[in-house]
């Protein structure tokens, strides 16, 4: 009971970064043993300190646990979702291409687009929207871990650039 603890995250329930982190080390080593795709979404929330300081931090913790029990209930059975850091999850999906993420990241946005949570202070909509990231392992033992995760973020890093409230799909670097 004190090592799930120790691994899940105590607001949403879901799986915590370390856990992640050793889910992922796993799958990695899977993945390049098969040559097969691991796809990662990274999600963060858009203008989520605004949405702090104008409704509070309770109503914030509301929104982040209401956005992963969404998250949740939109991938599939075989997708592992973690919370990542404050207000940013990150979904892997094994046996993935980026075609396949593509599709579970577009159910992931409408699920949260349909609650239509009030967001007076963003600057890209009235209500609560996420920006993704999305990218794909391709089992190639030359691309390290650190460098599908660097990808993932700087997928995200794009849908931000880009205006947010949006997903961002960016290859991995090519490998010779
Ligand atoms: P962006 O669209 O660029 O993502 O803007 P942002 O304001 O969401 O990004 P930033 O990283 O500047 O702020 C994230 C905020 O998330 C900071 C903090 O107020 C809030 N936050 C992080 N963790 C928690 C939490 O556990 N509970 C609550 N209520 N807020 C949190
Ligand atoms: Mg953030
Ligand atoms: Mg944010």
């Amino acid at each position: 009971r004190l090592e799930e603890l120790s691994i899940t995250d105590a607001l949403t329930g879901i799986a915590n970064r370390r856990q992640f982190d050793m889910v992922l080390d796993r799958e990695y080593e899977r993945h390049t043993q098969t040559a097969g795709n691991l796809a990662l979404i990274f999600i963060d929330i858009d203008y989520f300190k605004n949405y702090n300081d104008f409704y509070g931090h309770q109503m914030g913790d509301q929104v982040i646990s209401a956005i992963a029990k969404m998250i949740k209930s939109s991938i599939r059975h075989m997708d592992f979702i973690a919370r990542y850091g404050g207000e940013e999850f990150v979904v892997l999906l094994p046996e993935t291409s980026a075609q396949g993420a593509y599709a579970v990241a577009t159910n992931i946005y409408r699920a949260i687009d349909r609650q239509m949570i009030p967001h007076e202070k963003s600057l890209v909509s009235n209500h609560v929207t996420i920006s993704l990231g999305i990218t794909v392992f391709n089992g190639n033992p030359k691309i390290s871990q650190d460098s599908v995760i660097h990808t993932a973020d700087k997928a995200l890093y794009r849908a931000k650039q880009l205006g947010r409230n949006q997903i961002y799909y960016q290859p991995l670097p090519s490998v010779e």
